[in-house]
């Protein structure tokens, strides 16, 4: 499994080493051709002004496009905000890959940044999890075909939308790597799962 990071600005390297304790290749994406051969791409956390800059620079903003198309992708933070369908900010050009309204820095500035544990809803079961909100966007309004996994005071922070994934938080900086699995290998999420709920019956 092959693994792309948008590696323009931002947290892309702490990606990483989760990817790397799941097994898989991490790539870092910088120009359009380094899409090619990928099985999944995580837009990372950053600033989402900087990097619409630097997508239009390097001409990525089709190319990713297409790409979602037909692969998964991830976004944590900023990454959500860029993939988000709608965001008031005319300097963040969004990817629309997540049918979602979000609201940048709506959670605070940076010495509001805290850490919470959450509970997340993933393949019907609930697993409490840690998560990291620094500046991150809220999720105003979601679509009909977008799930919630996972709140925060009553707001969505982590969704899914067929296969792509969007978290207000950063699991990279608590070492989670359950969301990485669950949006680039959902079979094998799903079957550890269950062979633990088979393990509890016997
Ligand atoms: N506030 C940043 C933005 O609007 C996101 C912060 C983050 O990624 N931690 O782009």
């Amino acid at each position: 499994m092959r693994i792309g990071v948008l590696a323009l600005q931002g947290d892309y390297s702490q990606h990483q080493s989760l990817l790397a304790q799941l097994g898989y290749q991490c790539v870092f994406v910088r120009y359009p051709q380094e899409l090619d051969q990928l099985d999944g791409l995580i837009l990372p956390g950053g600033e989402s002004t900087t990097q619409t800059r630097l997508m239009i620079q390097n001409r990525l903003l089709e190319p990713l496009k297409h790409f979602a198309q037909s692969r998964p992708v991830l976004g944590t933070c900023a990454g959500l905000i860029l993939m988000a369908r709608k965001v008031e900010d005319p300097r963040v050009q969004c990817l629309r890959f997540l049918d979602v309204e979000v609201d940048r820095n709506a959670y605070g500035r940076q010495i509001h940044s805290f850490n919470e544990e959450l509970k997340v809803n993933l393949n019907g079961s609930t697993v409490v999890l840690p998560a990291t909100f620094i500046r991150a966007p809220k999720i105003t309004r979601i679509g009909m075909g977008v799930t919630v996994l996972a709140e925060h005071n009553g707001f969505p922070c982590a969704v899914q939308e067929g296969k792509h994934l969007g978290l207000s938080f950063h699991p990279e900086l608590d070492g989670v790597t359950t969301f990485h699995e669950y949006c680039f290998n959902p079979a094998s999420s799903l079957s550890r799962k269950v062979a633990k709920a088979s393990t509890h019956a016997a």
